[in-house]
Formats: structure tokens, C-alpha cells, sequence
């Protein structure tokens, strides 16, 4: 699912920056809506709430977008493995609460 995902170090700072302004805004997740856990590590798989840069325009079918930051969207880690590789369509409105995972 994240085998495009590349690592450059320009890429990490700009996704710590992302991060940072979610973080200062009080974001939540724009797939739930539910509050993000920002102090968590990225990488703390126990912890499903972790931020995760999600991506409007899914880079499957929009790579163009990849490093656009008006196509990026705070998410955790459990909502964006939910929504998969899905893309969305139908324009730039607020996602309905279809991509909220089961429970
Ligand atoms: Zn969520």
C-alpha cells in the first residue's frame, strides 16, 4: 500500500512540518474527525491514533500530487489504512463519514 512512499529528506521535513502545524492548530483527523495523537511516534504501531500524512488525491493516480501540500490532510494512522487506496472524488468537499472504520 505505501510502496511509492519515498523517503527523501526533503520529503521527512516536510511531513515533521506538516505535522508541527496540525499539531499547533489542534487538527483533527480529516477522515473522522477524530483527535489525533501527535505526540505519538510516527512509527509507534501500537498506537493507531499515530499522525499519518494522508493524501487527498491518492498518489496512485495523482503522484503529480505527491509533494503538493494542498493535497496533503491530517489523518491517523488507523483512518488512512482504512481508506486504502481508494481515491476520492467528486470535487473538494468534505468527505462524508463513509471512510470511518468499522468498530
Ligand atoms: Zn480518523
Amino acid at each position: 500500500m505505501s510502496q511509492h512512499h519515498n523517503s527523501t529528506r526533503a520529503d521527512r521535513i516536510a511531513k515533521k512540518k506538516l505535522k508541527d502545524e496540525c499539531k499547533a492548530a489542534d487538527l483533527p483527523c480529516w477522515l473522522s474527525g477524530c483527535t489525533i495523537d501527535y505526540d505519538t511516534a510516527w512509527n509507534d504501531l501500537d498506537n493507531p491514533r499515530r499522525f499519518q500524512r494522508d493524501h487527498f488525491f491518492r498518489t496512485s493516480t495523482h503522484l503529480d500530487l505527491y509533494n503538493d501540500p494542498s493535497n496533503w490532510r491530517p489523518s491517523f494512522a488507523d483512518c488512512n489504512d482504512a481508506r486504502g487506496n481508494s481515491t476520492a472524488v467528486g470535487g473538494l468537499g468534505i468527505p462524508s463519514r463513509q471512510w470511518r472504520p468499522s468498530e
